[in-house]
């Protein structure tokens, strides 16, 4: 893909010219640098018209260099604290996040935190967020021209790796016969079809993002049973519904109160928040509340606190004991469907022992890189939604024509040959990423569910959000740096899995494995 044109477009790009227009030691060795980012002689890559100057100011400010790399972006409120400017024009080529920079300077200037979600903005681990540019294959390239083996995957979907070239062939080909109809299209069918023919799900509803999928679940749940409670567990991230943003009350049955301001008390007093993996919690919970419940939804193997997988059984547990009180067993599989294994989680438990959910969503890899994601299950259930039932739900670009050739095109492609492969290239991954951190003397764990999986800098095992929460957030940030600087792109928090492609072949391995010593050891040096 080119650069975007106020970069200076396919044919006209320009080097930045970069002035330090001012440089201060503060306190405790606090270096704050103001970096001037002048992009002249841009041309309008059609008209052959020039453009105005882009100027940028991006002011910096790095501790001593705990971390290689180490460069964060500071409000403009932090001006006064710079006491002395020293106007000196440097060349500062060789750092490597000059451009992504001041995109962030112009993107916080009109966007809250400078993202549209916020991990983006590497708040959990420091510096600056990598702009990208492109993506082929299981490269990321960012717009300062640095390529990352790219173990982000955009959270997930990416099964088949960037710009897959059949993917790409029929949504430009869906594309070509239009964008968006508003009617009913045969690519909704198909990819309907392939999700029913992959789980056990009876019947589906598309809609644009896993939030809209469990938020509609839960409303069906409630609309189908007639009752209000819900029942979730702490760690566990089913998108931003209010009802789900909810942190644990004071007692284990109690009920949750609002995890994020705005979202109203009433909003979460209906909602349990309960220990995940923890059998008699959720028996005490049903024991006190079991008639009021409409359903309990859970991640089918969670991984937003990283990859903490369902004891043997657990699943199973639940959904039977959903069963027994008439609650709705919603196993949410926005995340593993489709890529824990090719029929999720549920694929590696379910299907083995013989229960199905009343409900599961799906998202992410079954939209093929666009906004699409679904709920379905019982078809008694899904029979009470509209307009077939009474449950109103809907969506302008539900089934979208585009992003469900996407979807459609992944999943046809996603053969087992495909989940052969990222179980392999992950196991090579963990046990070096293990290795390496072993020598180094950094505690850890590494956890997986099917081919997903994440590295927890804590010993293990780690069974709930309670044990996640003890990874050491420092030592991590030090080690994703060091492999930022060694182009791997690792997700920007520590609470998250790590996700792999089809397209990550020898060459994306090796790369991640030659990075991992040094990256090891920055973590030691920096262990709480
Ligand atoms: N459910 C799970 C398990 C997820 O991991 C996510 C997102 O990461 C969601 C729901 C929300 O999906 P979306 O971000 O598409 O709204």
């Amino acid at each position: 893909m080119p650069p975007p044109e106020h970069l200076g477009g396919p044919t006209t790009r320009v080097a930045p010219r970069l002035r330090r227009s001012s440089e201060a030691n503060g306190p405790n060795g606090v270096v704050t640098v103001t970096v001037q980012t002048v992009l002249p002689l841009r041309r309008d890559a059609e008209t052959g018209r020039s453009l105005p100057p882009v100027q940028t100011t991006v002011r910096r400010s790095a501790p001593a260099t705990p971390w290689p790399g180490w460069a964060r972006v500071e409000g403009l409120g932090d001006d006064e604290s710079v006491p002395s400017p020293v106007d000196d024009a440097v060349d500062v080529d060789g750092d490597r996040a000059v451009l992504s920079a001041a995109l962030f300077d112009r993107a916080r200037a009109v966007t809250p935190g400078g993202v549209n979600s916020p991990v983006r903005a590497f708040n959990a681990v420091g510096g600056t967020p990598r702009f990208m540019r492109s993506g082929q294959g299981a490269w990321l390239t960012d717009v300062d021209g640095n390529e990352y083996v790219d173990l982000v995957c955009s959270w997930g979907p990416l099964l088949l790796g960037h710009a897959h070239p059949e993917v790409q062939e029929a949504v430009l080909a869906a594309v070509a016969r239009g964008t968006s109809y508003g009617t009913p299209t045969e690519p909704e069918v198909e990819l309907v079809e392939e999700i029913v023919a992959r789980t056990p799900v009876e019947k589906v509803r598309l809609v644009s993002s896993g939030t809209e999928a469990t938020m509609s679940a839960i409303r069906l749940a409630r609309g189908f049973t007639g009752r209000d409670v819900v029942v979730k567990f702490a760690g566990c991230y089913h998108g931003h519904v209010d009802a789900l943003l909810a942190s644990a009350g004071s007692g284990l049955a109690t009920f949750a109160v609002p995890g994020t301001p705005g979202v109203p008390t009433s909003s979460t007093e209906l909602t349990l928040v309960l220990p995940y993996n923890d059998r008699a919690a959720v028996e005490a919970a049903f024991a006190e509340h079991g008639d009021r419940i409409a359903c309990l939804v859970t991640e089918a193997a969670p991984g937003n606190m990283g990859v903490v997988p369902p004891e043997q059984g657990f699943n199973a547990f639940l959904a039977d004991l959903c069963r027994r009180h008439g609650a709705l067993f919603v196993s949410d599989e926005v995340m593993t469907g489709f890529r824990a294994s090719k029929q999720g989680q549920w694929g590696l438990d379910g299907a083995l022992e013989g229960w199905v959910p009343d409900l599961m969503t799906f998202g992410k890899v079954m939209g093929g890189g666009f906004p699409a994601a679904a709920f379905g299950g019982r078809a008694d259930v899904m029979a009470r939604l509209a307009p077939e039932g009474p449950v109103y739900q809907a969506g302008t670009l539900s089934g979208n024509p585009v992003a469900t050739t996407a979807g459609l095109a992944t999943l046809r492609l996603a053969t087992d040959e495909v989940y052969a492969h990222l179980l392999r290239a992950g196991d090579t991954i963990k046990a070096a990423t293990s290795d390496a951190l072993s020598v180094a003397g950094v505690e850890h764990v590494v956890q997986s569910a099917g081919t997903m999986f994440s590295v927890f800098f804590t010993r293990g095992p780690v069974r709930d959000f309670a044990d996640a929460s003890r990874t050491d957030t420092t030592a991590y940030a030090a080690f994703f740096h060091a492999m930022l600087d060694a182009g791997v792109y690792l997700p920007p928090s520590a609470y998250e899995a790590w996700f792999l492609s089809a397209a990550h072949d020898d060459r994306a391995v090796s790369a991640v494995l030659d990075a991992l010593p040094a990256a090891a050891r920055a973590a030691a040096a920096a262990q709480a």
